[in-house]
């Protein structure tokens, strides 16, 4: 089946979940709930849901299924917790870090993660990029010689067809070497997209790279291993970065699993990121501690080779810093101090 229409089959209505498959009355809620056209919208497609195996503790379903948690809005959670909007020169392009831009190239998702940080953007129908929002971030990365690098992000860029994704890219290049980055989910939920098409798209820009997001050992089967190995013999490196998710894989026993299955797949596992503070995803937050402390565990189980930086993007625009056993300055107001690189203090909760 194409990917095209693998993703049409998505299912994105109460009614269409199957009769067997009994919502708890958290997830209900979520769906009887007016509020709910305001948060992230649902869809999964079909292979994402089937691998969701077990009730309303499974660790697929609850990446994907939503809940009434989610209007749980904490005082110290905001829409856009990265400051993203502060960091846009050009509308839709995010250039936080010196030599590197982001772009976010499509609202649109395959599945939409529950648990998604960038939660006033993805699902919210402001479609791909216009022409001449696509023109602006051209000129700006031709001026700004001192970015070698761009992110494609969303959103999904591979919702993008080839046809108009090589187009992007080619409208992205500047008269410089660059590197592209893909930040897509599609290897996990939507298998398919990875194919000969896509391949011979992407073959004309040789510098180019794709970081996914597997999030449990579940999530990688026959489909997305052929994916995987896809992009790989055809010389796209591949990286993943986890999210940390209280109740999915905040075990070491599954981080170990997927950073081992992982790697044997020569994928290298690159991030595991702390919870940011995005509205209504509290009940998907750790403690700072509690990644901390897998990370020990981790560290004395695994290869080098499959061992994750473990990082948080600091509320309010610092930007990525690596957590170590030194990054707690301070106990304060029922959370944690932590500083960026140039000393400044940011506030996160235990
Ligand atoms: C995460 C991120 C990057 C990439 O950071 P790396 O540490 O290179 O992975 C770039 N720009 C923005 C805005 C980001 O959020
Ligand atoms: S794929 Fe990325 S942007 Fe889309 S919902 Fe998931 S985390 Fe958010």
């Amino acid at each position: 089946m194409s990917w095209e229409s693998e993703l049409k089959g998505s299912l994105k209505k109460r009614g269409q979940l199957p009769k067997d498959f009994l919502l708890t009355p958290d997830e209900e809620a979520w769906f009887t709930h007016s509020g709910r056209t305001d948060g992230v919208p649902f869809s999964v497609t079909p292979l994402f849901f089937s691998r969701a195996a077990g009730g309303g503790k499974d660790p697929v379903r609850r990446q994907f299924i939503p809940t009434i948690a989610e209007f749980d809005k904490k005082p110290y959670e905001t829409a856009d917790p990265l400051w993203e909007a502060s960091f846009s020169p050009v509308p839709r392009l995010i250039h936080r870090y010196r030599n590197r831009v982001l772009v976010l190239v499509t609202d649109q998702c395959a599945v939409y993660c529950r648990h998604c940080f960038r939660r006033h953007f993805s699902g919210k129908a402001s479609g791909i990029l216009s022409p001449e929002e696509t023109e602006k971030i051209a000129l700006y990365i031709q001026d700004h010689e001192e970015v070698r690098e761009i992110i494609l992000s969303g959103g999904d860029p591979l919702l993008l067809s080839d046809s108009r994704l090589s187009e992007l890219l080619k409208k992205l290049l500047p008269g410089r070497e660059v590197l592209f980055r893909l930040a897509t989910r599609t290897p996990v939920v939507l298998p398919e997209r990875i194919n000969e098409n896509f391949i011979a798209a992407v073959a004309p820009f040789p510098n180019l790279v794709v970081v996914t997001q597997f999030n449990h050992p579940r999530e990688i089967g026959r489909e997305n291993r052929r994916a995987l190995n896809m992009l790989i013999d055809n010389g796209i490196p591949v990286l993943n970065q986890t999210v940390l998710l209280k109740g999915i894989n905040d075990d070491a026993d599954i981080l170990e699993e997927l950073f081992t299955r992982l790697t044997f797949l020569k994928v290298h596992p690159y991030y595991l990121f702390q919870g940011d503070l995005a509205e209504g995803t509290a009940h998907f937050r750790t403690t700072i501690d509690d990644g901390l402390s897998l990370m020990r565990t981790l560290k004395e189980r695994l290869s080098g080779l499959s061992l994750p930086v473990y990082a948080l993007d600091l509320p309010g625009g610092g930007g990525k810093v690596r957590l170590d056993d030194t990054s707690i300055k301070r106990r304060e107001k029922g959370g944690c101090i932590l500083e960026d690189g140039t000393g400044k203090e940011y506030w996160y909760p235990d």
